[in-house]
């Protein structure tokens, strides 16, 4: 330790490692208030790489709780909020890698980068998207630690495997299908405004940078549901009860990797798979219709046009796709970064 290193008094902690944290991949999934706060957090501790996803622009309205989004060169409002965020963490922590993708969840981060990732943070704002985020991160095994912002307090929780309750089995049937309307979790009003302030943001998101930090050097925080109340400052855990009824409890079954990558052409793609195999997307995309006829939405990859590049059909760098065989059955392909 020199007086010059920036690390020097993080390293005083016991059990501190900064080269596991220089070497670590965390996801943050949503660049609102939480996602600027967690990345801000985990950049300055020295976190070697993070993987930001948002679909979003920056709006007025973000500025009173997103630290990145002031600080940012010009007026940020109207420009994407993966991309100003970027910018101003490589000004803050030069040492951080930033890698931005201005995308919805599944298009923008592939089922092997979260797999990948040492851990994934959720820092969403609507029980469709954590849905989502919760279901993809089932279906790899990827430890996810998720947060929710409410008025005066918030949630915190925890899943590092599918063996586990989750926080989809403690919703209803009929609110995990709800639309995807934002809605605060922990707001015991049911009021779906999604009331918010910058120091809920930070309580919320210095427990989940604690629990990512904890988690790469090796002090893991238990799994479950915790609920903070900012005004009392009372802690609560939630006892989760695994739901036989609810659906992100299924992992896939082996991932078999392939050569083409997410700027792969269909064509290539096609020639690495057994004759008659048919590749799926997640998400369905638009391709010409017949002469005469209107353009149509699927998601069977070899119904776009072979000179189609993954990527533009919404295809995340190494996404593992689904691919049905001859027989019937799935097999799982995860293609290359
Ligand atoms: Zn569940």
């Amino acid at each position: 330790m020199t007086g010059d290193d920036r690390y020097a008094r993080q390293r005083l902690i016991p059990g501190w490692d900064q080269d596991r944290l220089a070497a670590a991949t965390v996801v943050i999934a949503g660049v609102g208030a939480l996602g600027n706060e967690v990345a801000k957090n985990l950049a300055l501790a020295g976190v070697g790489h993070l993987l930001l996803c948002d679909p979003d622009t920056v709006a007025p309205s973000n500025l009173s709780r997103c630290v990145l989004f002031s600080a940012a060169s010009g007026d940020p409002v109207g420009r994407g909020k993966v991309q100003v965020a970027t910018e101003v963490l490589h000004r803050l922590a030069p040492q951080t890698r930033v890698t931005g993708r201005t995308r919805d969840l599944t298009t923008g981060i592939g089922l092997g980068e979260l797999a990948d990732a040492d851990v994934v943070v959720g820092c969403l704002d609507s029980v469709r998207a954590r849905l989502d985020l919760l279901s993809r991160c089932a279906l790899v095994e990827a430890l996810l630690v998720d947060g929710g912002t409410g008025s005066w307090g918030g949630e915190v929780r925890i899943r590092r495997t599918t063996v586990e309750g989750c926080y989809a089995c403690t919703l209803t049937t009929r609110e995990r299908g709800r639309s995807d309307v934002p809605w605060s979790c922990a707001d015991a009003t049911g009021d779906h405004a999604a009331a918010a302030m910058v120091a809920t943001t930070a309580l919320i998101a210095a427990q989940l940078s604690l629990a990512v930090l904890g988690e790469v050097v090796g002090r893991p925080a238990d799994s479950g549901i915790i609920v903070f109340d900012g005004g009392t400052g009372q802690t609560r855990r939630v006892e989760v009860t695994r739901d036989p009824g609810c659906l992100h409890h299924r992992p896939l079954g082996t991932r078999e990797p392939v050569v083409a990558g997410s700027r792969s052409t269909v064509a290539e793609l096609a020639a690495e798979l057994p004759p008659g195999a048919e590749p799926q997307a997640w998400t369905e995309f638009i391709v010409p219709g017949a002469p005469g006829e209107r353009p149509r939405t699927t998601s069977r990859i070899l119904d776009a046009a072979g000179d189609t590049r993954l990527c533009d059909l919404g295809i995340a760098p190494a996404e593992v796709l689904p691919v049905r065989t001859t027989e019937g059955d799935y097999r799982w392909m995860r293609l290359s970064s």
